[in-house]
């Protein structure tokens, strides 16, 4: 547990850590003993969430109870999957939506709700890409996951920086989803009339050049009839 003001980071016993996952904000009472050279303490009260996703394999065929192994061990214990989720066969790596937080006494409820890949994929949360290194081509890299740094072997480094739709200057007339993505008909039409979103600003695109290209090649019959029945309005 790392504190609010400035201070040494205080080690939590494993068992007393079960109700708290990675990111939360927790009330700790400290101990008066120290071990392994940290100052100890117990979770009196957890004050905030600090993750509504866990990234993780999953265990157990669908029909039968299905486990969400967290990728990263410190992000927590393994998290139940409700049956109401994704249909995932044993293996894959999931993005899973946090339905119920663990309490001490059981363990954290997950909605399976994207598929990320097999199980030879290792996802490591909160973790930055913090120097290369290799003799006239790369053959490792230096990776940050908060206060550890670790050097791993690669051949490879491919870079996707993610997508924020920076819609937030748009008018609230023009409806978005809970990330910001313009909501649009099949007619690439929004909420305005007149006013059409294409591309991967749209919500439910596909993010790919081909499709935005595409979409914006279908859209523009749109912009011309709504133009002429503009004009016979007028
Ligand atoms: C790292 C990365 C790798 C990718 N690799 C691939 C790939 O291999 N193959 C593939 O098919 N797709 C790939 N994509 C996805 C692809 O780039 C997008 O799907 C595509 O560019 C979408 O086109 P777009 O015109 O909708 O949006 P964009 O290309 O994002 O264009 C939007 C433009 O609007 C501008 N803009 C934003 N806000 C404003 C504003 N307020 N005023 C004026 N201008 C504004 C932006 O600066 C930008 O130039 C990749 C994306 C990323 C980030």
């Amino acid at each position: 547990m790392v504190p609010d003001q400035p201070g040494t980071p205080i080690g939590l016993p494993r068992g007393a850590v079960r109700p708290a996952m990675h990111g939360d904000r927790v009330l700790v009472e400290v101990q008066p003993h120290t071990s392994g050279g940290l100052q100890r303490g117990t979770i009196k009260e957890i004050l905030g969430h600090g993750q509504t996703r866990i990234i993780g394999v999953v265990h157990g065929e669908p029909g039968s109870e299905q486990l969400v192994v967290p990728s990263n061990a410190r992000y927590g214990d393994p998290a139940r999957a409700t049956q109401d989720g994704l249909a995932v066969p044993q293996g894959m790596v999931v993005s899973a939506e946090i339905v119920e937080y663990p309490t001490s006494y059981r363990s954290a409820v997950v909605r399976i709700d994207e598929i990320v890949g097999k199980d030879n994929i290792e996802v490591m949360l909160s973790t930055e890409v913090v120097g290369v290194g290799g003799d006239g081509r790369l053959e490792r890299l230096t990776l940050r996951t908060g206060g550890d740094v670790e050097e791993v072997p690669a051949d490879g480094l491919f870079v996707l920086i993610g997508a924020e739709p920076r819609t937030e200057w748009l008018p609230d007339e023009v409806e978005r989803d809970e990330r910001g993505f313009v909501l649009t008909g099949s007619d690439y039409g929004t909420s305005v009339p007149g006013v059409f979103a294409i591309g991967d600003v749209r919500a439910g695109s596909v993010k790919r050049v081909a499709s935005a290209v595409g979409e914006g090649s279908v859209v523009i019959q749109h912009v011309h009839r709504r133009l002429e029945q503009e004009a016979a309005r007028a």
